[in-house]
């Protein structure tokens, strides 16, 4: 069988410990069978990413700036211990988080549904995307104690110099606590703008809800952000593409959701998304079975899984005992990206492969094979436990059959 061609490359970056030993597991059992892959690739394992000054995490961001799609491989970030585990130079930054400045994405997180394992919410029949904006609120915020007796004021300095002072609380009778936060008029455009995008590529409603009927300025303008954008310039594609934007305030919205059956993307102020992603994805219920994908607001895509490096396996892997890691959420990623590059590129073969390497993915677990943390939360009767390079395998068998 030809293999399919690709026209453009495809940006991978590779990345640290177990799941860069599934990463080549995926290539080179499921992919380069098919495809002549063409992929401008980075190297963000921690070893070269330490030798490179961290200059290779921002080469591949340029790069997925130039290409438009990307898919990366889960990647470390430092802390104390890995300092010392890899004698690193200095504790680089996280790489998502400097390809995310760079791109200025936002990210969306979808659980992969599969019959078998029942969200704790039992009406969820469809997949819920959640959207963090990721600048600004509590996470850039600077905070102080009062003492009895004082006051605090709000005050904000023209470019001129004039002073705009507001109260905010005289502490009279007790000590206290003051916190100032900011968001920016255009990091709001960005996220509303990349949501908006991702919607009409997924064909999918978007909800957004705040608090605006408490916080009447703050709250208010990312309402007002959103709506703006919406009619000028999304009102029109929405409609065509038959979806809707809906907004709500966001106790309403936490209420709607757990009522609903799915199939939506619920994008979320910087603090609710940080608690909701977590809530969403435990109430789906694997971790393994969760992909990512950050967009940038002029349409580029760097796809993921949501989960770490499974250090813990990793170890177990460098004893040379098996392990059973689950590989769904970074195939998912390599399909999101393939079907993406041809999408863009005009190329309906390779948007074919990754349907059909998303289906025998599921049919592979709806069929029992799956790693020990997925048997452990599934119903079926005829669970089998497999290493994780038998189920790539067995994937490939399945997929073998479709592309026949
Ligand atoms: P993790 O790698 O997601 O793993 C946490 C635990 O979840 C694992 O020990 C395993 O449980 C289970 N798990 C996660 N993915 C699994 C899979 N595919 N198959 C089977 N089980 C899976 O999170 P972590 O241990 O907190 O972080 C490890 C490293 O990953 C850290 O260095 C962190 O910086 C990095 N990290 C990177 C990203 C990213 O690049 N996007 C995201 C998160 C964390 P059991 O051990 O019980 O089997
Ligand atoms: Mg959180």
């Amino acid at each position: 069988m030809a293999k399919i061609q690709m026209t453009t490359p495809l940006v991978e970056m590779d990345g640290d410990e177990m799941t860069r030993i599934i990463w080549k597991m995926i290539k080179d059992i499921l992919i380069l069978p098919y495809i002549d892959l063409k992929s401008d690739y980075y190297d963000l394992g921690l070893v070269h990413r330490n030798e490179t000054n961290d200059q290779v995490t921002v080469d591949s961001a340029n790069a997925t700036k130039k290409y438009g799609v990307a898919v990366k491989c889960a990647t470390i970030t430092p802390n104390a211990q890995r300092v010392e585990e890899y004698k690193l130079k200095e504790m680089w930054k996280s790489p998502n988080g400097t390809i995310r400045a760079i791109l200025d994405g936002t990210v969306f997180r979808k659980p992969i549904l599969v019959n078998g394992i029942t969200p704790y919410i039992p009406t969820w029949t469809k997949p819920i995307t959640i959207a963090r904006h990721a600048y600004g609120d509590i996470y850039k915020n600077t905070e102080l104690k009062a003492a009895q007796g004082s006051k605090a004021e709000l005050v904000i300095t023209d470019k001129d110099g004039k002073e705009t002072r507001a109260l905010i609380q005289e502490f009279k009778d007790s000590d206290g606590i003051v916190q100032g936060v900011h968001n920016l008029d255009s990091s709001i455009s960005s996220f509303a703008r990349a949501c908006f995008n991702y919607a009409l590529d997924a064909k999918e409603n978007l909800w957004f809800a705040s608090k605006d009927t408490i916080s009447k300025t703050y709250d208010h303008r990312f309402k007002d952000i959103f709506a703006e954008i919406y009619e000028t310039e999304y009102k029109a594609k929405f409609e065509a593409a038959g979806i809707e934007y809906f907004y709500t305030l966001i106790d309403d919205v936490v209420a709607r959701v757990i009522r609903s059956d799915g199939g939506f993307i619920w994008a979320c102020k910087n603090y609710d998304g940080d608690v909701m992603s977590d809530m969403l994805a435990t109430a789906f219920g694997s971790l393994g079975l969760m992909t990512s994908v950050l967009v940038s607001p002029d349409g580029k895509y760097e796809y993921e899984a949501a989960h770490g490096t499974v250090t813990r396996h990793y170890y177990a892997h460098l004893k040379g005992e098996k392990t059973s890691t689950n590989p769904i959420a970074t195939i998912f990623a390599w399909s999101g990206a393939l079907r993406k590059r041809g999408e863009l590129d005009n190329i309906p073969e390779l948007c074919a492969y990754a349907d059909k390497l998303e289906k025998a993915s599921v049919q592979t677990m709806e069929d029992g094979i799956m790693d020990k943390n997925l048997a452990a939360m599934s119903k079926l009767p005829n669970k089998q436990v497999v290493d994780t390079e038998t189920f790539l395998i067995e994937i490939n068998n399945r997929l073998k059959e479709l592309m026949a």
